[in-house]
């Protein structure tokens, strides 16, 4: 483990069960909680570690959430505040599944267009709300059907539930 080697040993507690998020953007934990929608009265336990420093990205914040699991979609808006988070499934103490998260050049049915007469806005049409993605970092995307452009804090604001 090169983490482990360049700290003299990790700050962070270890899990029994649940998921951690590893190499998240420093400064971001707090942003993968909101659009986890997590606010500390699910009732799991939540660690949270912050610039430790890291080979791939330079500093990185961890999350670990103990006995929870995450959705599809719930990978999808990982990847939208922390592009190179890669996610550790924990089972039993040990690590049995480990993938990275994707911010593919397009997305559909993650965000929704802030411009309230975007057409994926109007109830009875069937449109899924659609978007490029123009800028990686600062993240910005663009809705493909009236060309909003937003941001990454109007992101996180969608799933934020506090
Ligand atoms: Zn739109």
């Amino acid at each position: 483990m090169t983490q482990k080697a360049q700290s003299g040993k990790i700050r962070i507690v270890r899990i029994k069960a649940g998921i951690v998020i590893d190499h998240i953007r420093a400064g971001h934990a707090l942003d993968v909680l909101k659009i986890l929608g997590i606010t500390g009265k699910e009732g799991n336990v939540v660690s949270l570690a912050m610039n430790i420093r890291s080979s791939r990205i330079g500093r990185k914040d961890i999350v670990k959430i103990e006995d929870r699991i995450l959705k599809k979609s719930e990978l999808d808006r990982i990847a939208l505040v922390a592009p190179e988070a890669s996610i550790n499934v924990i089972e039993d103490s040990h690590v049995v599944k480990k993938t990275r998260v994707k911010l593919p050049d397009e997305i559909t049915d993650v965000v929704e267009c802030t411009n309230k007469r975007c057409v994926t806005n109007k109830e009875r049409e069937p449109i899924r709300a659609k978007f490029e993605v123009v800028s990686r970092q600062p993240l910005k995307l663009k809705c493909s059907y009236c060309w909003t452009i937003i941001e990454e804090d109007d992101i996180i604001a969608q799933f934020c539930t506090y």
